[in-house]
C-alpha cells in the first residue's frame, strides 16, 4: 500500500487503578497507591526501607473512591483517550488499546463496562457514528447550512466536509484462548479454530474471521451483546476460564473522498484489546512449570510473548547500531503476529494498565507498573492509509499474475509448485473477500446475525432481552459466573415446562448446556399455579439446588442457585416472591453488590455440601463456613492451644508408620481427606498461632478460595472418570512442607 510520510509517536500509557472490591475492604487491605497527576506512588506499608516506588505515565486515572469528585469516570476515560483514537481514525491512522492487568483489576470494566456505565469501546462506537452521521448530515448541505452546523469541530473534519465522501464501518469481535482463534460473531466459524495468515500486502489476518458491515451504533451495540454473550456460553460449555483469554474488537473504517478531480480513500483500523490476567505471565519457577502443565502449554505464550515483543522493541530503541538491532519475535504467538502493526509499527498505540489500590495485590500492582514502564519506550512509525481506491485490488492482482508466472516458469519440485498454487489460492480468496460489493456484506452480515440469533436461541437464551430492557416480571434464571463481566449476563426464560440437556438429546431442550456432568436429558422446570417452580432432575443427574443434590421434585424459591453438571450455575428470579422478600424486614439472605449470591457462593455451597456427607473433614468444613475471620480466629486460639497441636503431628507419624495400602476407592478416598483434615489443621494453627498478621489474613482469604476452585475441579476430575467408567478418584491433597510446621517460618503454599 502506498504509504503518506511517517509520524513517531511513542505508545502512550495510562494506567487506571480501581475501588477496593469487598473481598479487599473484608481484608481491611489498606490502600498502597496514591496518585498525583502523572505520577503514581506506591507504599508498601511495613517496608523496611518504606521509600514509596514513584513511577509516572502519560496518564494516571484515580479511580479508587467511587464518591471523590477526582474520580476518574468512564466518561473521563473516553474524554481523554477515546476521543484523539476517533480522531485518528478520522485522519485515516491505525490504533490500538489494549488493556492489561491482573484479573479483577478493572480491564473489562474500563474496556466493555457494565450496561449502566459503558466503557471505552461502547463509548468510541457510538461517538464514531455520531461523528459520521453528523458529517454525513452535512456533506448533504450546501456550505454555509454545513459551518453553522459543524462550527465547533475541528480543522480536519472541515477539511473532509469539502468532499463529498462516504463511510464504511465493518467490525469483528475475537478471542485467542490456548492460542486458537474464536470468532465470536460468527459462530458457525468455530468448528474448527481459525488460523492466522501472512499475506505480502496485506499483512497478518485471520483466515475466514467475520467481518460484520454495520450502519449504526445500535448495530454495533447488539453486536457487542450478543459477541459477549456467545462468548459467556462458548466459556462455561467449554469450561474454559475467561480470564486466560484475549478479547479483539476491531472497527475497521473506511472513507471514500471524492473531490473534483481526485478520488482517494482512506482506511484505518482500530484494534481494542481485553488481555487474559496479567498474572498468568508473571508467575515463574516451578508455579510456572505447573500451570504450563496443567494448561496444555500454550495458554500463556501469547501474554508472554507480548511481554517479550515489548521489552524487545524497548530495547530498540536505546539500540543505536542497526544492524545489532534485537529481534522482534511477533511471529511467536497468535496475539503478537496479529496486533504487529500496533506494536512497533504503523498505528498509535495507548496501553490501559489496570492496577487494584490494595496492598493484598501489593506484588502483581508493581509488576504492572514496571511492564507499562517498558510500553512508554516504544515507538511507532505511524502513517495516514490513504490510496486511490482499488489500489489493493491491483496490488493484490499483480501479486497472483507473478505467482502464476513463477509457477508456470517452476521446473521445480512438486513441494515447491504445491507452496505457489497454495499462496495463489490465498490471494485469490482474499480478493474475493475485498471485491465484494458492500451491499453484499450488508446481506451477508444479516444472514450471520440471524443465524447467531438462532444458536442463542436454541441453547435458550433470550436474545432480545440480552441485558436490554430485561422484563423482571417473568420468571427467568441468569448464569452465574466467576468473571463479573460475564455473571448474570445470561437470561433464560422459563416456560410453563422448560427442559434442560444436551443438545444431542433424542427430544429437543429447550435450554441446551454442554459439558461435564450434563445429561442428554438433564432436569425439568415446571411452572404452576402461574408463579410457583419446581425443579425434577432426570436419571439422576447431577443436579443441585442451593448445593444440595436432588434426586426428585423441588420446590424452587427466589434467589434459588441452580448447578447443573459441574459447571452451569444459575440462579431463579421468581418475581412474586422478590416482592414479598424486599417488602419484608428481615434480610432473607445473603446479599452481595444487590443482589443474592454470587458465584464463588454458589460453589462453596456446593463444596460446603459435599464436605458435609464427610465426618472426617470437619475441620476444613469449618474453616470455609468462616464468614469473619476475626471472629473465628479468637474462638479457635481459645479452643486450641500447642498442646492439640503436638498431638496432631504425632496421630500424623502414627499413621505414617502404619503404612495403609489400599486400592478400594472410597477408602483412598477417605485416606486421603483424612490426610487433608490433619495437614490443614496443623497447618493452619501453627500458622495463626505465629502470624496472627493482615499477610495471614489475606493469606488464608486467598487459600480459601483456591480450595472452593480446586475442589471444583476435582470434582469435575471424578465426573469424567465416572463418566468414562473409569475407577480412579481424585482427591485434594494439601502439601505442607515441613518447616511450615516449625513456629516463625512462613512458606508458600501448594495444591
Ligand atoms: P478484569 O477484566 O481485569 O478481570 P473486571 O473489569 O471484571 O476485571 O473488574 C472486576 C470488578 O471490579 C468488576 O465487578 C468491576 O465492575 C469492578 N471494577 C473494576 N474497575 C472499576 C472501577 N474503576 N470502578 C468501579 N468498579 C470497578
Ligand atoms: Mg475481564
Amino acid at each position: 500500500m502506498a504509504k503518506a510520510s511517517t509520524t513517531e509517536s511513542r505508545v502512550q500509557v495510562a494506567v487506571r487503578a480501581r475501588p477496593l472490591n469487598q473481598r479487599e475492604i473484608d481484608l481491611k487491605s489498606p490502600i498502597i497507591v496514591s496518585i498525583h497527576n502523572s505520577q503514581i506512588l506506591l507504599n508498601k506499608p511495613n517496608d523496611r526501607h518504606n521509600t514509596p516506588k514513584t513511577f509516572s505515565y502519560d496518564f494516571c486515572f484515580d479511580s479508587m473512591y467511587a464518591n471523590s469528585s477526582n474520580y476518574a469516570s468512564q466518561e473521563h476515560i473516553f474524554q481523554t483517550l477515546g476521543e484523539e483514537i476517533i480522531q485518528n481514525a478520522f485522519e485515516g491512522y491505525n490504533a490500538c488499546v489494549f488493556a492489561y492487568g491482573q484479573t479483577g483489576s478493572g480491564k473489562s470494566f474500563t474496556m466493555m463496562g457494565t450496561h449502566n456505565d459503558r466503557g471505552l469501546i461502547p463509548r468510541l462506537c457510538q461517538t464514531m457514528f455520531d461523528r459520521i452521521s453528523k458529517e454525513e448530515i452535512s456533506t448533504d448541505f450546501n456550505d454555509d447550512t454545513k459551518q453553522s452546523i459543524d462550527d465547533s469541530d475541528d480543522s480536519s473534519a472541515a477539511f473532509s466536509m469539502k468532499f463529498s465522501s462516504s463511510y464504511r464501518v465493518e467490525v469483528s469481535y475475537f478471542e485467542i484462548y490456548n492460542e486458537k482463534v474464536r470468532d465470536l460473531l460468527n459462530p458457525n466459524n468455530n468448528h474448527q479454530a481459525l488460523k492466522v495468515r501472512e499475506n505480502k500486502i496485506l499483512g497478518p489476518y485471520v483466515d475466514g474471521l467475520s467481518q460484520s458491515a454495520v450502519i449504526s451504533y445500535s448495530e454495533i451495540e447488539t453486536l457487542l451483546i450478543e459477541g459477549n454473550n456467545y462468548r459467556t456460553v462458548a466459556s462455561t460449555n467449554m469450561n474454559n476460564e475467561s480470564s486466560r483469554s484475549h478479547a479483539v474488537f476491531t472497527l475497521k473504517y473506511t472513507q471514500t473522498l471524492i473531490s473534483d478531480s481526485t478520488k482517494g480513500v482512506k482506511v484505518s483500523k482500530v484494534s481494542l484489546v481485553d488481555l487474559a490476567g496479567s498474572e498468568r505471565a508473571s508467575k515463574s519457577g516451578a508455579q510456572a512449570e505447573y500451570i504450563r502443565f496443567r494448561e496444555g502449554c500454550n495458554i500463556n505464550k501469547s501474554l508472554s510473548t507480548l511481554g517479550l515483543v515489548i521489552s524487545t522493541l524497548a530495547q530498540q530503541q536505546t539500540t543505536t547500531d542497526k544492524s545489532k538491532k534485537p529481534f522482534v519475535p511477533y511471529r511467536d504467538s497468535v496475539l503478537t503476529w496479529l496486533l504487529k502493526d500496533s506494536l512497533g509499527g504503523n498505528s498509535r498505540t495507548i496501553m490501559i494498565a489496570t492496577i487494584s489500590s490494595a496492598n493484598d495485590n501489593y506484588e502483581e500492582t508493581l509488576s504492572t507498573l514496571r511492564y507499562a514502564e517498558q510500553a512508554k519506550k516504544i515507538v511507532n512509525h505511524a502513517s495516514i492509509n490513504e490510496d486511490e481506491p482499488g489500489s489493493i485490488i491491483r496490488e493484490l492482482r499483480n501479486e497472483i499474475d507473478k505467482l502464476r508466472k513463477e509457477l508456470a516458469d517452476a521446473k521445480e519440485t512438486k513441494k515447491s509448485s504445491e507452496k505457489l498454487n497454495a499462496e495463489i489460492n490465498e490471494n485469490e480468496k482474499l480478493m474475493r473477500t475485498i471485491t465484494k460489493d458492500w451491499y453484499e456484506r450488508v446481506a451477508e452480515t444479516e444472514k450471520i446475525s440471524k443465524e447467531r440469533h438462532e444458536i442463542l436461541e436454541k441453547a435458550g437464551i433470550s436474545v432480545c432481552s440480552s441485558g436490554i430492557g430485561l422484563e423482571k416480571d417473568k420468571l427467568y434464571l441468569v448464569n452465574l459466573n466467576p468473571d463479573p463481566s460475564f455473571n448474570e449476563l445470561l437470561v433464560y426464560y422459563l416456560k410453563t415446562r422448560t427442559s434442560v440437556g444436551r443438545p444431542d438429546a433424542t427430544v429437543k431442550q429447550d435450554i441446551e448446556l454442554i459439558g461435564v456432568g450434563i445429561s442428554p436429558e438433564h432436569c425439568v422446570f415446571e411452572i404452576r399455579n402461574q408463579n410457583q417452580v419446581y425443579l425434577t432432575s432426570i436419571n439422576k443427574s447431577k443436579t443441585y439446588v442451593n448445593g444440595q443434590l436432588i434426586d426428585n421434585e423441588r420446590h424452587l424459591h427466589h434467589g434459588d442457585r441452580i448447578l447443573c453438571g459441574c459447571s452451569h450455575f444459575f440462579r431463579l428470579n421468581l418475581p412474586s416472591e422478590r416482592t414479598l422478600l424486599n417488602n419484608s424486614a428481615t434480610p432473607a439472605m445473603n446479599t452481595i453488590d444487590g443482589s443474592y449470591y454470587s458465584f464463588v457462593d454458589a460453589q462453596q455451597e456446593v463444596l460446603l455440601n459435599q464436605l458435609a456427607a464427610d465426618p472426617l473433614t470437619k475441620e476444613l468444613r469449618s474453616f470455609l463456613k468462616e464468614s469473619d475471620i476475626e471472629q473465628d480466629k479468637s474462638r479457635i486460639l481459645s479452643k486450641k492451644t500447642s498442646d492439640v497441636y503436638e498431638r496432631e503431628i504425632e496421630y500424623l507419624k502414627q499413621q505414617l508408620m502404619r503404612s495403609i495400602s489400599t486400592n478400594l476407592p472410597d477408602r483412598k478416598l477417605s485416606h486421603k481427606n483424612r490426610a487433608m483434615e490433619e495437614s490443614f489443621s496443623k497447618w493452619r494453627y501453627s500458622n495463626i498461632l505465629v502470624n496472627d498478621s493482615e499477610e495471614s489474613r489475606a493469606f488464608f482469604a486467598k487459600l480459601k478460595q483456591e480450595l472452593i476452585r480446586v475442589n471444583a475441579l476435582v470434582s469435575e476430575a471424578n465426573t469424567i472418570s465416572s463418566e468414562m467408567q473409569r475407577q480412579t478418584i481424585f482427591a485434594v491433597m494439601l502439601q505442607i512442607p515441613v518447616s511450615y510446621l516449625k513456629p516463625n517460618e512462613r512458606v508458600d503454599y501448594q495444591i
